[in-house]
């Protein structure tokens, strides 16, 4: 956002982790919440062109669980107005669409290399861009704008990967194809038993992606499964398998946004926020475990 000197407002979601709204509003920048559609939880195309103002200047859409967002019709809507597009691409390593890499879309994405995440070098990241001044104004920021001995170009700061985590990241590199065929495989049994359940939910494989695996959601309607989201939750816990409320709460719910935001205006996304909770899912859990894991969702209260 700093290297492409954005201005004014942001259009995003709200069900994302903190980072992608505290950047916008870490960067001068005013977040406008739009929702997430009930398909994929990535942001409903419909709904942006009405946040558009004269102010905006960019839309930082999230690609949800492995999910991708609109590409196409969010581009097309860039292009009209006038805009950039910034992904947060943390959840989509290694995910393609129509046979490309998810990074090669415009005008940025970023990846997370945090270590719960499907390729991870400890903490680390990456930026893909589509402009080479971009990326030269992006790796200025990242090394005190230092380009030479005797040359500071710019007012970076450091968000360099240091050696000992690029280290972990190249040999994990070397497993990546293995990481995700395993999880597809504890999805696939996850899928074996969840599917048809009353009252829960998960998304289906979306049309042209190839998948990450990198977490899956299951969606709780109390009404019709008779345990919510929480009594699920807190019955894993019991038997100390530790799922997730990924995202809750919503970030225009967050304690330092509270006089600023209403979640009440992204209505989709709060139910769903409310609602989902991610299954443990990692290369090595066991399909044994799996299996327990549902034997618990599935047992009566
Ligand atoms: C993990 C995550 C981030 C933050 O990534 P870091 O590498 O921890 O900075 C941002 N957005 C989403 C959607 C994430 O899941």
């Amino acid at each position: 956002m700093q290297a492409m000197g954005l201005t004014g407002e942001v259009i995003t979601t709200p069900f994302t982790f903190a980072s992608t709204t505290h950047a916008i509003v870490r960067n001068g920048l005013t977040p406008v919440f739009c929702d997430i559609n009930e398909k994929d939880y990535t942001i409903d195309v419909s709904k942006i062109e009405s946040l558009i103002t004269e102010k905006t200047s960019a839309i930082v859409p999230v690609h949800v669980y492995g999910n991708i967002c609109d590409i196409e019709a969010i581009e097309q809507i860039a292009q009209k107005h006038n805009l950039k597009v910034i992904y947060d691409a943390a959840h989509t390593f290694g995910v393609k669409y129509k046979g490309k890499g998810i990074g090669a879309f415009v005008d940025a994405s970023c990846f997370s290399f945090h270590a719960t995440k499907v390729f991870n070098t400890i903490e680390g990241g990456a930026v893909c861009f589509k402009d080479e001044k971009l990326g030269d104004e992006i790796y200025n920021l990242k090394n005190f704008g230092i380009r030479g001995p005797e040359t500071v170009s710019g007012i970076g700061a450091n968000a360099k990967m240091n050696e000992f985590c690029a280290a972990m990241g190249l040999c994990n590199l070397r497993h990546i194809d293995d990481e995700i065929s395993k999880r597809k495989a504890v999805v696939d049994r996850y899928k074996l038993h969840l599917a048809g359940v009353q009252g829960i939910k998960f998304s289906d494989e979306q049309k042209d992606v190839q998948g990450n695996y990198a977490y899956f959601p299951i969606l709780v309607d109390k009404e019709l499964f008779g345990k919510s989201r929480d009594d699920i939750f807190e019955e894993l816990a019991a038997n100390n398998i530790y799922a997730r409320k990924y995202f809750y709460p919503l970030t225009n719910n967050f304690e330092c946004y509270s006089d600023r935001f209403d979640s009440g205006n992204t209505p989709v996304a709060e139910r769903i926020s409310n609602n989902v909770l991610t299954l443990p899912l990692y290369a090595d859990l066991s399909l044994q475990d799996v299996d327990r894991i549902c034997a618990i969702i599935q047992s009566k209260k």
